[in-house]
């Protein structure tokens, strides 16, 4: 039962249709559990909040699969808008983004110059940038535009998903880029040509990666809510020695406060992605294919705002 619905919600959230209903309508269905707000006001007001509980943050300006320059443009914007707040408000913020929503799909140029902006923005605020990992087909050119980048400025990271077979491999030609790099599980529907079926193997795959980044001396940010996986890294870092300054540990808003907070309290860098905006309807459906049990909320949450 739990892999029809997540292939439903995995389904349901490629709608086209859907996402621009959802636009127009609101944060709805209980998304507000998940999704930070609609506006950078309230984001910040969100992300003050977290500050002051010791917790670091990773805001996303929401938005996926543009394919026009000018929503893509109008998405750079949004960034640079939401890197100006994090500077401004002094925040203890980074800035997420997908290059799908700075036209990757468009054109090399398209996405390039937006990304450009971004940098130089970021640079100016002093503010940390990572470029999410998308599905299978994009792999390729999002980490070919990080190696690009990362040549240039020193303040961007990527992620790498540990149900790729290919991942193992991008980790070793990574490594001369000495990367930040959020280790992740991978949320996108895959075939098995390009990615593990069987979550044990996702599970192995994803601890090997996390130890081999960090022996290899670089920042990791172990980016789950699994507790086994959690439980690993801590048992790792202390048997090897690795200090406390090299990783991080990431978790999405509104999932697991309560550990986020435990992880605090035991000293641990915690970070906390922080989405916010219109376009929060693919990025709630993927969260539900998560946990089918997170549904619940959904229909409690038809009958609120
Ligand atoms: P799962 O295998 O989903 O869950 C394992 C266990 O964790 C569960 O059995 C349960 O014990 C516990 N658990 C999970 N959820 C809950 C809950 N709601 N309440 C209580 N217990 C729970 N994916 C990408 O493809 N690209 C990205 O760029 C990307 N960025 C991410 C950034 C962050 C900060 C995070 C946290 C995730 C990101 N992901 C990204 C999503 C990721 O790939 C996984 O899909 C997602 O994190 C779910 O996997 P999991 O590691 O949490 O473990």
């Amino acid at each position: 039962m739990e892999k029809v619905l997540r292939s439903f919600f995995l389904f349901l959230s490629k709608s086209k249709f859907l996402t621009k209903m959802a636009k127009k309508y609101g944060l709805r269905f209980g998304a507000s559990r998940f999704v930070a707000g609609e506006t950078i006001e309230e984001a910040v007001q969100k992300i003050k909040e977290l500050n002051d509980k010791g917790l670091a943050v990773t805001v996303d300006y929401l938005g996926e699969f543009v394919d026009t320059e000018e929503e893509a443009n109008n998405h750079t914007n949004h960034c640079l808008e939401t890197i100006e707040a994090i500077g401004r408000e002094k925040l203890d913020a980074q800035l997420s983004l997908k290059l799908t929503s700075l036209g990757l799909d468009i054109s090399e140029e398209t996405v390039m110059n937006n990304m450009e902006r971004i940098m130089a923005k970021a640079k100016e605020n002093d503010v940390f940038i990572t470029i999410d990992m998308e599905d299978h087909t994009r792999c390729e050119k999002t980490l070919d535009i990080f190696k690009r980048l990362k040549q240039k400025y020193g303040n961007i990271g990527t992620v790498l998903q540990a149900y790729l077979y290919r991942t193992e491999k991008d980790l070793n030609d990574l490594n001369e880029y000495a990367p930040n790099l959020r280790l992740v599980k991978g949320a996108y529907k895959e075939p098995a040509e390009v990615a593990f079926p069987d979550k044990k193997d996702v599970d192995e795959n994803y601890k090997k990666i996390i130890a081999t980044h960090l022996e290899n001396g670089h920042y990791t940010a172990v980016a789950t809510h699994d507790d086994q996986i959690i439980d690993f890294t801590k048992k790792f870092v202390q048997e090897k020695g690795i200090k406390r300054d090299q990783f991080e540990f990431q978790m999405l808003y509104g999932i697991r406060p309560e550990k986020q907070l435990e992880l605090v309290k035991e000293g641990y860098k915690m970070r906390v992605y922080v989405p916010f905006g219109t376009d929060w309807y693919g990025y709630f459906m993927r969260r539900l294919a998560e946990r089918p049990a997170n549904v619940a909320f959904v229909f409690k949450g038809i009958f609120r705002k």
